[in-house]
């Protein structure tokens, strides 16, 4: 099989897969699949984007920045999914549609004042630290910080708050993965009941994506599954 053949088969077998899990899981809601293309060569997202793939993921700023300007005649829709620096916001602000990663007050209004006033509110999420990990980002899984921080975006006309975003703790079991979606699951609920209009709640890699969408996922973030195996060479400090 030619390269590219094979990744369309990944592809289409993690697009069924999902399928198949929301009929086991007679789950409720749309699971939108989010590539995560991150390493992995834009001849790559081209061939998806051909495929019919249009949302991508990526995590590193310079990687980002790249990719976007060698793609931008495609609509894709980009979600950037890693940790900002808020001294590199600007691009993000000027070429994402989706931020997950919104963690302090801070990142949230730099991409505010830096959202071109000729494109459509950017669709943020806020990252909850699901498993309190310390070498991770994102807010506790509090409900008091998570409404203060929500309510903080509420007041910035260029940001749309839509939801939650967590990345579960590595090599969790189904139980420990059950508790962390199931708490992302109360967390979202809460905001939801307090008012919040958030319709999102980005959770599920490659590992763990089956337990995420029975816990409610909307949106899944999958990268190993389509791409490979990921060798980190370069970009990865950024
Ligand atoms: C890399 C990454 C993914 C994809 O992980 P896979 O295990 O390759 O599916 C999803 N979300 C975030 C935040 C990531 O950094």
């Amino acid at each position: 099989m030619k390269n590219s053949d094979s990744l369309i088969t990944h592809w289409r077998e993690v697009l069924a897969e999902i399928a198949s899990i929301r009929q086991q899981t007679e789950s409720q809601q749309n699971v939108q699949l989010i590539a995560v293309s991150k390493t992995f060569p834009v001849s790559d997202i081209a061939t998806l984007y051909q495929a019919g793939q249009r949302d991508f993921g990526e995590n590193y700023i310079q990687e980002f920045s790249d990719k976007t300007s060698m793609l931008s005649e495609y609509d894709i829709v980009w979600h950037m999914i890693g940790h900002i620096q808020s001294n590199k916001s600007r691009i993000v602000a000027e070429r994402a549609q989706w931020v997950h990663t919104i963690d302090r007050e801070k990142i949230a209004r730099r991409l505010n004042e830096q959202r071109p006033e000729h494109l459509p509110p950017l669709n943020v999420c806020i990252e909850i630290n699901i498993a309190a990990e310390t070498n991770k980002h994102g807010i506790s899984a509090n409900s008091m910080e998570l409404l203060k921080l929500a309510s903080f975006i509420n007041t910035l006309p260029r940001l749309k708050l839509r939801g939650l975003m967590c990345v579960a703790k590595a090599n969790s079991t189904k139980t420990e993965l059950l508790q962390q979606f199931g708490m992302m699951q109360t967390l979202f609920q809460h905001l939801h009941h307090s008012g919040f209009a958030v319709d999102v709640l980005s959770m599920g890699m490659s590992a763990d994506m089956h337990t995420a969408i029975a816990s409610g996922a909307t949106h899944v973030r999958i990268g190993s599954a389509i791409f490979g195996q990921r060798h980190y060479t370069q970009t990865k400090n950024d």
